[in-house]
């Protein structure tokens, strides 16, 4: 069934939304993105991510096409058209179409941010079998270029890096640099030692996780204890437990790391716990 998208200001039929190829999105991935997810046609942690949008915006001087509330309505009358009830709303905004190719930004006052959005419905997204039995990942170096703290569309080395685990007959890979991990491909990483909660500090080496954010003051809010540091791949093999958190998997246990069992090879009690806590928190707060 054809989805209800937004282009710039228009609900369209999918396939009537149109980009011109001179976006700058298309030509250099010129762009920023949000991913919210939808729990009971709700939106979970919503200002979470326009707060990190508005920032990646200023971190590359790109306009902003709405406010804050109209963002919120366009995400909510597109999760009502779509009938979305579990799900994600994506969100991205490029530095539009300038006419032309051109290594230079275009003032933006002449050329205005392209802005699109669109479902994706997602049953099953709070009742995911994977969180029953956990994720293997594997570890590939880390890459990427030296603001992952922006969250910008250019997402060619973590799709590459999903292959790899594809390859491998894991599930995602984590990203390691200078012996440490960095993060998942599309999520954040913890590992958990004895009772501690061991994640890595934010600063431009990854992407401030909105839901590691939420995750992070219910782990304080429940009395567990968390330590932000960096973490060696020879830690988290050795370590009791591991997860990853983001908005479309919550908290999602990893049970095997290059080949390695975590624990005793199934979602321990700590990643299971946050799990129940985020998504029943997040029910409550969505908007
Ligand atoms: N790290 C990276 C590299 C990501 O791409 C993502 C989400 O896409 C995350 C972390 C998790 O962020 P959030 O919890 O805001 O979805």
């Amino acid at each position: 069934m054809s989805r209800i998208v937004y282009v710039n200001g228009e609900y369209l039929p999918e396939e009537e939304a149109k980009i011109s190829i001179f976006d700058r999105g298309f030509l250099m991935a010129d762009g920023v993105y949000e991913v919210t997810s939808v729990l009971d046609g709700k939106l979970v942690d919503f200002e979470g991510h326009i707060a990190r949008l508005a920032r990646s915006l200023r971190e590359l001087e790109m306009a902003s096409p709405a406010t804050t509330e109209e963002l919120l309505e366009i995400h909510r009358e597109l999760v009502r058209r779509n009938r979305i009830d579990e799900g994600m709303v994506y969100l991205q905004i490029t530095r539009g179409n300038p006419g032309d190719r051109d290594f230079v930004y275009p003032d933006p006052h002449n050329v205005p941010s392209t802005i699109v959005l669109f479902t994706q419905s997602k049953p099953g997204l709070a009742d995911s079998p994977l969180a029953k039995t956990g994720m293997k990942v594997i570890t590939i170096p880390d890459i990427r270029w030296g603001r992952r703290d922006i969250k910008t569309i250019q997402l060619l080395y973590p799709s590459m890096g999903k292959m790899m685990a594809r390859h491998k007959g894991a599930d995602d890979a984590w990203m390691v640099e200078d012996g440490a991990v960095t993060e998942g491909t599309s999520n954040n990483a913890y590992i958990v030692v004895g009772q501690t909660i061991i994640t890595r500090e934010l600063s431009s080496d990854i992407l401030h996780g909105i839901t590691r954010a939420a995750v992070l003051r219910f782990a304080a809010e429940a009395q567990m204890e968390v330590v932000e540091r960096p973490f060696t791949v020879e830690e988290a093999k050795a370590a009791d437990e591991a997860f990853v958190t983001s908005a479309t998997t919550f908290v999602m246990p990893v049970v095997e790391i290059d080949g390695t069992q975590i624990g005793d090879g199934a979602p321990g009690p700590v990643s299971t716990r946050l799990r129940e806590i985020y998504i029943e928190e997040s029910r409550i707060d969505a908007i």
